[in-house]
């Protein structure tokens, strides 16, 4: 049972909650809220109690914070963390008051100085540029660790803006909400395309970029051909030595600048060709067991076949003869294709 000490009864009370409206200046404006009071249970007068009056503070405070749009505590120590920094390094290394952060996250109101400058913290350009004028207020360990996340969190943002602006040049149609045929009902996909790119160069070393093109087509044909449903969400074109993934270069030059590939020039036997080389290893926990069979089933069958002779076999099929060059290649040709006899087991 709560008690406390009633200032009307002048006696130790017994007390109840109850959820009452309450009004209070914040920094001389009028502030509502809805707030738990105690109650003296003998002559219902309102009792201080230092936990409750602590709580309603925050919720005041919160009313305050949303009416003039100033960061909360909790965007306040989430800003704090995505650094990786304590609350007393990043007081320094803004130059602010040993605890001011700890105040702010605890409760207390920032001002809309100090609010606008924790906006930024936000950014990425805010810290290099905080850490190459000020970062002296850090020790070289948490200078060497935030520089780090600063210029991987730039890193990532290039990527992403990088593949937004790919994806509307490789797939306009997806923004609209339309996926045909041509992309085997799938929106195309550039993680997919980076995954499955990755799993084919490091499963077939040396793998040269003619010879991905192939192995990807083969691959998203026969998902489609059993499952109605491409890959990755690539269109592929006829081109002269076989069907290519739609902008097939800029594809790669995205991966390449994400630094996930790297092109080299290599010499196998007598063909000179450009090679794909994975600096990393595929991600492969979104796709399903069946999609991995897929893969699985066509490098066994075809990775170890030269870009000439896959070149060769596709020049077998009706989806590249009846073709131009440039010309797409519906998914439906799945159906029609040699190569697929007996892929699936079946005669
Ligand atoms: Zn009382």
């Amino acid at each position: 049972m709560r008690t406390g000490y009633c200032l009307e009864c002048h006696e130790e009370r017994e007390l109840r909650i109850e959820e009452r409206e309450q009004t209070f200046d914040v920094r001389g404006e009028p502030t509502t809220v809805m707030a738990d009071v105690a109650i003296c249970t003998a002559c219902g007068a309102e009792v201080s109690d230092l936990e409750l009056d602590d709580r309603m503070l925050g919720k005041l405070y919160d009313v305050y914070r949303s009416r003039h749009n100033l960061l909360s505590s909790r965007e306040i120590a989430t800003l704090r963390r995505r650094w990786g920094l304590s609350q007393r390094a990043l007081s320094r290394l803004l130059g602010w008051g040993p605890i001011t952060i700890q105040r702010y996250e605890a409760g207390a109101l920032q001002d809309n100085a100090h609010d606008a400058v924790l906006r930024q913290v936000e950014d990425h350009k805010f810290i290099l540029d905080l850490l190459s004028r000020a970062g002296g207020r850090l020790s070289a360990k948490e200078q060497r660790l935030l520089r780090e996340r600063a210029v991987s969190n730039r890193r990532d943002q290039v990527a992403y803006d990088l593949g937004q602006a790919v994806k509307n040049i490789v797939d306009p149609d997806s923004t609209a909400g339309v996926t045909g045929v041509e992309r085997g009902f799938r929106p195309f996909d550039l993680d997919r395309f980076k995954q499955v790119t990755l799993w084919f160069a490091r499963e077939c070393p040396g793998l040269v970029k003619t010879k991905l093109a192939k192995l990807l087509w083969l691959a998203d044909f026969a998902y489609f051909y059993e499952n109605r449903l491409s890959l990755t969400g690539l269109a592929y074109a006829r081109a002269p030595h076989g069907p290519m993934p739609d902008r097939f270069q800029l594809l790669l030059g995205v991966l390449e600048a994400e630094e996930v590939i790297e092109l080299g020039e290599e010499t196998v036997g007598p063909y000179t060709g450009e090679v794909v080389r994975a600096k990393e290893a595929p991600y492969m926990d979104d796709f399903q067991a069946e999609e991995i069979m897929t893969l699985k089933k066509v490098a066994s069958l075809f990775g170890g076949e030269s870009a000439a002779e896959l070149s060769r076999r596709s020049h077998q099929e009706r989806a590249w003869l009846e073709r131009g060059n440039g010309e797409i290649i519906p998914y439906t040709e799945a159906d029609a294709l040699s190569v697929f006899k007996g892929f699936w087991g079946e005669e």
